[in-house]
Parts: C-alpha cells; structure tokens; sequence
C-alpha cells in the first residue's frame, strides 16, 4: 500500500530564528517518524538535520545537481546532499521548470542522480491554467510522468514519490477539488502501474496545491491522494501540525 506523507516545501523562505521556532515548537508534539517531511534552503539543511534527533522528521532539498562532482560553480550534488544525510531531494516543480527552464530530460537525469546516490525524488508534475482549460491535462502530466521516469528502474530497496501540483493552484489559494485532483492521482497511478506492474500500485502520489489545513481531509479521503506536497501552509508550525494529524 502507498505510504502517506506531508511534504514541507519552504522554498526560499525561513531564517535561522524562524526554523529554531519551528522546531520548538514541534518539539511538544507527536509526530509518527517517517511520515513528515521538510526541504529548507540548502543552507539551513544541515541545521534541520540535526534538530531531528528531537524532532523526528526527514530533512532535503528542493532541488539539486544531476552531476556528481567538478566544475559546476554554484550547483549542490546528490552525492554532497547524501553525505550530511540529507533524505530525499523534490525535482520538476513547477518554479523550477518555469523560471530556470528545467526540461523533462534534465529532470530526468537528476532523477537518476538522486536515485544513485540512494536519496528518493519527489518527481513534481502538473499543468498550467491554460493546458487545462484546452483539456491537455492527462496529456501534460502523464509526458511528465513517463518522460521523468524514462530508463529509470525501482528494485525492492528503492523509493520514488510523485506530485501532482496544477500549477494554477500553487500559491494562489485556488486548490483542485479532491474530485479534481483525483481524477489526475488515478491517471497517474494507471501510468505507474503500467511502467512498474510489480509496485506501481505502491507508489505514492501526493497533491500540492493550497494544501491548507481547512482541505486536507476532503483531499486525502481519495482514494489515489496519499498527503500532500505543502508550500506557504508549511511555514507555520501550527499548520504545518495539522496537516501532520490529518495523515496520523
Ligand atoms: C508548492 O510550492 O509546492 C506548493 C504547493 O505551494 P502552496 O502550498 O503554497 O500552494
């Protein structure tokens, strides 16, 4: 059966102060280990790491290299990502295939990279407002799906999260209705199944998208919706703590 999550994406947001108040404050609380989890700013990574030992959420990135190592000046590698202990990497969201031109096969490669280097990509795919309302959606998506996918092979050890996050729902209040959003979560699950017949089945797909505590029941009810990739509702520990009970 597909494992829920709630994944925190705080972008580029968060000081040091802020973080130490979040984790404080989840200090008091009881979270199931494994289920939730966050992607600071590459900077704050190493620091969240090591709040985890009392805090017990899985700590990553929000997005990386797809190349191991050299002259790349600027660029963050898996490799140096798995070696603070870094736990999974989010890849294809949909500010980084608008504002910096990230293609499907540079996506993909970086999927490979992540997956090398034993981190577990959160592959992000989703239509636009227009490919939408031209009913281009299941097609958008499931090339996202395939072409992110394309060559990679999940063995038993391996683990790999899919996100459907429309993008005219993220940031702006506008969620998917769960039927909605269901209707691409079984799209995706047909298509994962297809390409994986022995754990498509078992892979989760998580809706992002104005996740707020106030819709995270009514999304998580269906059936193909396993938690939620969460942007600005994330940022406050008291929200972010509802949604982590929703899944609990
Ligand atoms: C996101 O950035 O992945 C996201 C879903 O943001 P928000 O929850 O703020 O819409």
């Amino acid at each position: 059966m597909a494992k829920s999550y709630i994944v925190g994406n705080w972008k580029m947001n968060q000081n040091r102060h802020e973080l130490n108040e979040f984790f404080g404050h989840l200090e008091k609380e009881e979270l199931n280990p494994g289920n939730f989890w966050i992607a600071p700013q590459f900077i704050h990574i190493q620091t969240c790491i090591e709040k985890t030992n009392k805090v017990p959420l899985k700590i990553g990135a929000q997005n990386c290299s797809d190349q191991t190592s050299g002259a790349f000046t600027g660029e963050i590698s898996p490799s140096s990502l798995a070696d603070i202990e870094a736990h999974f990497v989010i890849l294809g969201h949909s500010e980084r295939r608008a504002l910096f031109n990230e293609s499907n096969e540079l996506i993909n490669s970086k999927v490979k990279a992540v997956m090398g280097n034993k981190l577990v990509p959160i592959l992000c795919v989703g239509e636009t407002l227009e490919q939408r309302e031209s009913n281009e959606t299941m097609n958008v998506v499931l090339d996202q799906v395939t072409k992110g996918l394309q060559g990679v092979k999940l063995g038993a050890e391996d683990d790999i999260i899919i996100a459907y996050e429309p993008v005219w729902a993220i940031g702006t209040g506008k969620t998917a209705s769960p039927e909605q959003a269901e209707e691409v979560h079984a799209g995706i699950r047909e298509k994962l199944k297809e390409l994986y017949p022995e754990c498509g089945e078992n892979i989760s797909i998580l809706y992002g998208g104005s996740v707020k505590p106030n819709n995270i029941d009514d999304l998580i009810k269906q059936p193909n919706i396993n938690g939620g990739l969460v942007g600005g509702a994330s940022l406050k520990a008291e929200d972010f703590m509802a949604l982590c009970r929703a899944i609990n």
